[in-house]
């Protein structure tokens, strides 16, 4: 858990106060998504202090782990970082800090297989990278969310060499998966006897594809659809197998940063700033969905 740095600048009467009086002076309509351009969050809010809240929002730093390699999700290019999780991670950075917070970000690459590590180990705040909500890593970390709903398919070879229709198709074929990530897992269960090739990222198992070094790679269909977007050499078997539920994992300790993440979620699809990450990234290959209801387990 992050550590509170002691410099108390008011007393906590008066930081009670100011409390109660930010609450009541929430009148400008920002909150509720009038359109007017602005986000829901225009003003740092005061948090109590003590709370995981506090502690980050006086560090002036929000760690965040996501994806470097996967297009319209989670991608560090050229101009900074970029898709629909880094959008989110912004949305909560500024919720934290008002407008312009999202600047007080640290992006770190976090790879499938080191979330639940990372956020144990104090490396990072939050992990938003197309991690999906289960009972396993729930054991590990905290998940806020879910804040949108994936599902695993297949990507391969434009016109389908070896028509691969689905999960069955894939026993007796040569698959490139991520390790760490519930996809290999999946794969493993459900195909028992394909062979199966384990890698760091999915842009390293397109690569694979790419090389005609396998047949198919698997994982979530909104990843397979970004790099299908960038690389236009691939196609989307388009048979889903499974729910991915999207979470924001925190560190299990930190309760109350996970209920205010959901409060904050919730923030956002009402103010219409979750659709509008959307529609800027992953919209480009997919419609907007209803945003999925948070679970406060
Ligand atoms: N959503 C799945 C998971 O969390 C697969 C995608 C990924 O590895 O990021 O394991």
């Amino acid at each position: 858990m992050r550590m509170q740095k002691k410099s108390w600048r008011i007393a906590a009467t008066l930081a009670a106060a100011a409390l109660v009086v930010t609450a009541c002076g929430d009148d400008n309509g920002d909150a509720e998504g009038d359109g007017d351009g602005e986000g829901s969050a225009t003003e740092a809010p005061e948090f109590e202090e003590g709370s995981t809240m506090a502690a980050i929002q006086e560090s002036g730093t929000l760690r965040v782990g996501t994806k470097a390699d996967q297009p319209l999700f989670g991608i560090e290019g050229p101009g900074g970082w970029e898709g629909f999780d880094v959008e989110i991670a912004k949305l909560i950075a500024e919720g934290i800090w008002g407008e312009g917070g999202a600047d007080n970000i640290e992006f770190q690459e976090a790879v499938s297989a080191v979330r639940e590590e990372i956020l144990q180990q104090d490396q990072v705040d939050l992990v938003v990278a197309t991690y999906t909500i289960n009972d396993a890593r729930k054991e590990l970390v905290g998940f806020a969310g879910p804040y949108y709903l994936a599902g695993q398919d297949i990507m391969v070879a434009e016109g389908n060499p070896e028509g691969i229709g689905g999960i069955d198709d894939l026993n007796g074929q040569t698959v490139c998966s991520v390790e760490g990530s519930t996809s290999i897992e999946n794969l493993r269960e459900m195909a028992p006897d394909a062979e199966v090739i384990a890698l760091d990222t999915y842009s390293a198992c397109a690569e694979e594809l790419s090389q005609g070094n396998v047949t198919a790679v698997t994982t979530d269909n909104v990843i397979l659809m970004g790099l299908i977007h960038e690389r236009g050499e691939f196609e989307l078997v388009d048979n889903a197998f499974t729910d991915e539920p999207y979470g924001i994992g925190v560190q299990l300790e930190a309760e109350d940063f996970r209920d205010w993440v959901n409060d904050r979620l919730e923030e956002i699809y009402d103010s219409g700033e979750w659709a509008e990450a959307w529609e800027s990234t992953a919209g480009v290959v997919a419609g907007t969905p209803e945003p999925p209801a948070v679970d406060r387990y």
